[in-house]
């Protein structure tokens, strides 16, 4: 397993044991640092670009809003971080924009689906 803070857990282990005369907690059931849940973002193709070209400016509709979604998704076709985002906008419901290259109504049908399959499953 490869060390998150740099120290090998057996490592941080003994470290524990002599600092508290104790055995440490089983430490792999604990949360993940914050930063490594939004490290991804710092990887995007996106972050140089200007937001109005992933979030739709009130009123934008029609032709020009395909055009600017288009444009968006192209840039998520090639970025290296696609699948974490499109997670991220998926578990967090991210209510506007594009992410992962997915639209608002997209990722609103994949939801959609996913809860008419979880009910499926649970009756
Ligand atoms: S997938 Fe798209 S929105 Fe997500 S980080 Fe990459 S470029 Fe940005």
């Amino acid at each position: 397993m490869t060390p998150q803070n740099g120290i090998a857990p057996v490592e941080l282990e003994q470290l524990m044991a002599r600092l508290y005369g104790c055995p440490m907690a089983e430490i792999s059931r604990l949360p993940k640092p914050i930063a490594d849940l939004w490290e991804w973002q710092y990887s995007g193709a996106c972050q140089e670009l200007p937001t109005e070209m992933f979030f739709h400016p009130d009123g934008e509709r029609g032709p020009r809003r395909r055009n600017r979604e288009n444009a968006a998704k192209a840039v998520c076709a090639a970025c290296p971080v696609i699948q974490e985002c499109r997670e991220h906008a998926l578990s967090v419901q991210e209510p506007y924009g594009i992410w992962g290259g997915l639209t608002e109504d997209e990722r609103l049908a994949i939801l959609d689906r996913k809860t008419v399959a979880s009910i499926s499953h649970a009756s």
